[in-house]
């Protein structure tokens, strides 16, 4: 099949549902001008919804230790919404991080740099690593691009954990449009917490237990977590503008944070997954996704984004290294990596999965106008 791109962004056909106008722009570009753009207000508007919401969750945690949770990766968004939250709004954050057995150093030296010069404790969550292992495997065995499953997973799950557990009603969460506006296709990236997926998943390739592994399914936390505890996700960054660059700069100066060369490089898991796995065994490179968002939010220039995508996301030089170590740590050979790397390629219609209900779900969160942008 011919290779197109889109004349507005650099999103291709290697993301095969892409529809492209008669001028040659993609879907997710008119998506985002059409429904994204009217409703996104980063000028007094957005400040003073913001405000509004910053006085619910102060009144939410009066006379209580905290107010709201935040999931700490260490990553630019994350970070700079700790430092925003606690410096800024005059909230109470619980702090969390999940250590799911391949932190990288920057990543924990950014998260702990900042919780130091915060005066804030760090509740740490480390997940059993037997299990993690096994379960990533697991992954690898079912041929799916989307193996980072099982750490995006035990975050989701460990979120609404502690905040079921210590009462708290508001998630503070570092998604945003500015930088995050083109969604990975489903294809490339599916539901981290679609349960009947995850479930066939292990019955066929897991060889333990899972006894302390967290799961939560969507069910539990965005229908009964929301509607019946009444846990609400607040996402800050989406109501003030926010330039990734400046953030980082802010982050390096203000707390001694080290950037990272690349979107989810903070997990050693992720930046081998995304950076080599992806675009080398099922051409999906996430670059694009995230150089389109930053397209698409007057944050890079086309140009720019085409000339660094012709090169790979890995360095050639230590790739080799890097593959012996994902296998090593996994408890396998390189070779049994390389099997499943070179394996038959499955995706997530190849086993049970409740895409139906995700996606009539998303359909609703964005008729009532809770969401704007759907995967797809
Ligand atoms: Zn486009």
């Amino acid at each position: 099949m011919e290779m197109k791109i889109c004349t507005n962004c650099v999103m291709d056909t290697t993301d095969s549902k892409i529809v492209f106008d008669e001028k040659g722009v993609c879907d997710h570009c008119n998506d985002f001008y059409k429904n994204v753009l009217p409703n996104w207000h980063t000028d007094e508007r957005g400040a003073a919804d913001l405000n509004k919401i910053v006085a619910k969750i102060k009144d939410s945690g009066r006379g209580k230790e905290f107010d709201c949770i935040l999931g700490m990766s260490g990553g630019v968004d994350s970070s700079y919404l700790l430092h925003l939250a606690a410096t800024q709004l005059g909230l109470k954050p619980l702090v969390f991080h999940v250590d799911a057995g391949w932190n990288s150093e920057i990543a924990v030296n950014n998260i702990q740099v900042m919780v130091d010069k915060l005066g804030l404790d760090l509740f740490t969550e480390v997940i059993n690593w037997e299990e993690m292992k096994d379960l990533q495997l697991a992954f690898f065995k079912s041929g799916v691009p989307h193996i980072d499953l099982p750490q995006d997973h035990a975050f989701i799950a460990t979120l609404y954990n502690f905040a079921n557990k210590y009462k708290i009603k508001y998630i503070l969460n570092g998604g945003n449009i500015s930088t995050e506006c083109v969604r990975n296709p489903m294809a490339w990236l599916y539901y981290g917490t679609d349960m009947a997926q995850i479930m066939d998943i292990v019955g066929r390739f897991g060889t333990i237990k899972l006894k302390s592994y967290p799961f939560s399914s969507i069910l539990r936390h965005k229908l009964y977590l929301r509607y019946f505890k009444g846990i609400q996700v607040v996402k800050p960054l989406n109501y003030m503008p926010y330039i990734k660059k400046y953030a980082a700069k802010l982050l390096t100066e203000t707390y001694g944070w080290k950037p990272y060369p690349q979107k989810h490089f903070e997990s050693r898991f992720t930046k081998f997954y995304e950076g080599y796995w992806l675009p080398e065994r099922f051409g999906f490179d996430t670059r694009k996704v995230q150089f389109s968002s930053l397209i698409l939010t007057s944050q890079m220039c086309r140009n720019d984004a085409l000339e660094r995508l012709k090169k790979p996301a890995y360095d050639p030089e230590t790739i080799v290294d890097e593959f012996n170590y994902i296998a090593t740590k996994l408890g396998i050979t390189a070779k049994k990596l390389r099997e499943y790397f070179t394996m038959e390629k499955k995706f997530y219609w190849d086993y049970a999965n409740r895409k139906t209900m995700f996606v009539i779900g998303a359909k609703v969160l964005k008729f009532l106008g809770l969401e704007r942008s759907i995967k797809r």
